[in-house]
Order: C-alpha cells, then sequence, then structure tokens
C-alpha cells in the first residue's frame, strides 16, 4: 500500500482564510488584533521561523510586532519585556520563540506570560485548563494536527494511537487532544521498551522525535495513518539517497540548497505502509503557524472582542 497525502498545507490555507475573515469583522468595529513574538538570539532556525509567522499573521492582518535581542541578554531584561507586553492593550497574544539561549529559565519566561495573552498555550494555567478539557488557548502545532485529522475526515473515536515524544510543547498536548477525542492514548519517550512493537499496535502513529527518519517501515502497521511532526535537516548525499531513493526532485533540492528537510519518519520505508501520512515538508509545519494566527484572534475575542 501506499498512502495518500494529508495536505497540511491546502487545510493550513483554509484556516488563514478563516482567520482573516474573523479578522476583518473585529476591524469593522475598530478593533486590531495584536501579536507580538519576541525572538532572543540568532537561532538561524528560529529566525526563518519568526519571519514566516511575522509575514502570515500580516497577510490576515494582524499587527504583528517581532522583537528581536540579541542572545546575550539577561533573563530579568526578557521578564520586563513581557510585562511591558503583557500591560500593553493592544498585544493580544505573545509569542516567546523557543529555543532561549542556555542562561535563561525557559519555564519562568513562559509563567510570566499573562494567561490570557498565552499564544502558544504553554502557560501552566493553560496547560491545566487544557488537562482538564476546559478552554484554552492550544499549543499550535498539536493543535493544528488535530485540525488536520478533523478536516481530512480521520476518525478518531476508539482508535489506538500511539505519540511518541513527551515535550509540553508537543508530545503532551498531543496525547491530551486525541484522548479529548476519544481515541486510546499511549505516550512514548526514549525510555519505552520494545518501541517499534509498540508502535505498531497503533492505528495512529504520532512521531515527534528530533531524529531523521527514526521511524521506519518496522514501526508502522500497515495502513495506519501517520503523523511525522519532526523537522529535521539532513546534509549528507548518503542520507538524502538512503531517505528518498529515486526521487529526483529532493536530489534537485539537495543539489541547489545543499540540504533537504526529513521527518522523524523514515519516507522510503514508513510512509508506504500508511493509509495516509503527513509528508515533510508540507504536512505539520504549516499548520503550526496557521494555528498561532488562530490563536491570536481567539485571544483577542476573549480579551478585547
Ligand atoms: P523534544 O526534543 O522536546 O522532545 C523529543 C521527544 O522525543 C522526547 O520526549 C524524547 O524522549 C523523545 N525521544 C528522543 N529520542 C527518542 C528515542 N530514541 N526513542 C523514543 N523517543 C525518543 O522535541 P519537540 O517535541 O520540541 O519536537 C519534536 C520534533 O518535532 C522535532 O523534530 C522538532 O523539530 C519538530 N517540531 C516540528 C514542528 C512543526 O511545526 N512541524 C513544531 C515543533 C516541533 P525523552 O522525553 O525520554 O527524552
Amino acid at each position: 500500500m501506499t498512502g495518500s497525502i494529508l495536505d497540511g498545507t491546502r487545510v493550513a490555507r483554509a484556516i488563514r482564510a478563516e482567520v482573516a475573515d474573523g479578522v476583518a469583522e473585529l476591524a469593522a468595529r475598530g478593533i486590531v488584533p495584536g501579536l507580538a513574538v519576541i525572538l532572543v538570539g540568532e537561532h538561524p532556525a528560529s529566525s526563518v521561523y519568526v519571519a514566516s509567522k511575522g509575514a502570515a499573521a500580516r497577510e490576515a492582518g494582524i499587527a504583528e510586532r517581532t522583537l528581536r535581542f540579541p542572545a546575550g541578554l539577561s533573563e530579568s531584561e526578557i521578564l520586563a519585556t513581557v510585562d511591558l507586553l503583557n500591560h500593553d492593550d493592544a498585544v493580544d497574544a505573545i509569542l516567546v520563540q523557543l529555543p532561549l539561549p542556555k542562561h535563561v529559565g525557559t519555564a519562568r519566561i513562559l509563567e510570566a506570560i499573562d494567561p490570557r495573552k498565552d499564544a502558544d498555550g504553554l502557560h501552566p494555567v493553560n496547560a491545566g485548563r487544557l488537562l482538564q478539557g476546559k478552554p484554552a488557548p492550544v499549543p499550535c502545532t498539536p493543535a493544528g494536527i488535530l485540525e488536520l485529522l478533523k478536516r481530512e475526515g480521520v476518525a478518531l473515536r476508539g482508535t489506538r494511537a500511539v505519540v511518541v515524544g513527551r515535550s509540553d510543547i508537543v508530545g503532551k498536548p498531543m496525547a491530551l487532544l486525541l484522548l479529548q477525542n476519544d481515541a486510546t492514548v499511549t505516550i512514548a519517550h526514549s525510555k519505552t521498551r520494545d518501541l517499534p512493537g509498540l508502535c505498531r499496535e497503533a492505528d495512529l502513529l504520532v512521531a515527534a522525535i528530533g531524529r531523521p527518519g527514526f521511524v521506519t517501515g518496522d514501526f508502522v502497521k500497515e495502513g495506519s495513518v501517520l503523523v511525522d511532526v519532526g523537522i529535521n535537516r539532513v546534509m549528507s548525499r548518503a542520507d538524502v539517497e538512503r531517505f528518498f531513493p529515486g526521487d529526483a526532485a529532493r536530489m534537485a533540492t539537495f543539489e541547489k540548497k545543499g540540504s533537504t528537510l526529513v521527518g522523524d519518519c523514515d519516507p522510503a520505508t514508513a510512509y508506504p505502509r500508511s493509509s495516509r501520512y503527513t509528508p515533510v515538508p508540507g504536512g505539520v509545519g504549516p499548520l503550526t503557524i496557521a494555528m498561532l494566527l488562530q490563536n491570536t484572534l481567539r485571544l483577542c475575542e476573549a480579551r478585547r472582542g
């Protein structure tokens, strides 16, 4: 069986158009949703993500402000910035781009964000609300995956789901969202025994690990749904040939850019065993940005609408 793709790009476009409509409705009443993004340091991937988020926000009519700081900015200076944004009525949503430099206590920064302005739902109050099934901003990546599965008609009730990865930003909230949608959920991680065997029991397998092509065909039950969250850059020709055998377009991208992206699943052996899968790029990534815009709109509506 060769799986068909779950088209994150198309679904993200639809969500972004809906957000733009919602923003226009607010604008007609003189309210412009505001998003502030804090970027500390020169992390190359973060700079790219922040630029994409800013462009998408502006396209939807959201007033976006990116605050860029040098890597050496102290924790107290970041806290002071968050405090200013918390008290700025034009700012509805605050996003701190992760990872922060090592000298900064990420948890302290995230906890300083006003929970009513928490764009990525990482404040403990919002994480707790999600745990209890109460309305809250939900971390953008898992929220986007749920939206994709629903809009693409993937049934969740009674489904056996395995989420590999237990981060606060992807794995844990993903598992909670699937549970709320009546899936039977197992969370796996680096200490899980017989990971391939466990994954093979899954009707729905979510891989959020951060290791290129880690989930190979022997992890995947034939005909299951595969959500590949990973974004990994591969730089070697041998890896490109291994992950994308016979894929001339991929090789051309690699030749041109010197690298290409691969998810946490092996495209050569894992995707073909699935009934449907999210490609990398073009699967989960575009949804993360779309949900940031949706979270911003909803936070604005809740506070000022
Ligand atoms: P983290 O590094 O925070 O978490 C990785 C998780 O994977 C951990 O729970 C870890 O287990 C688990 N893990 C690591 N190695 C293994 C292993 N050998 N076997 C089983 N489990 C393992 O990563 P994130 O959750 O932040 O991100 C995961 C991936 O998703 C990354 O590739 C990231 O780039 C991508 N990502 C993509 C986004 C998108 O928009 N598409 C957005 C956010 C992330 P343990 O807890 O035991 O260490």
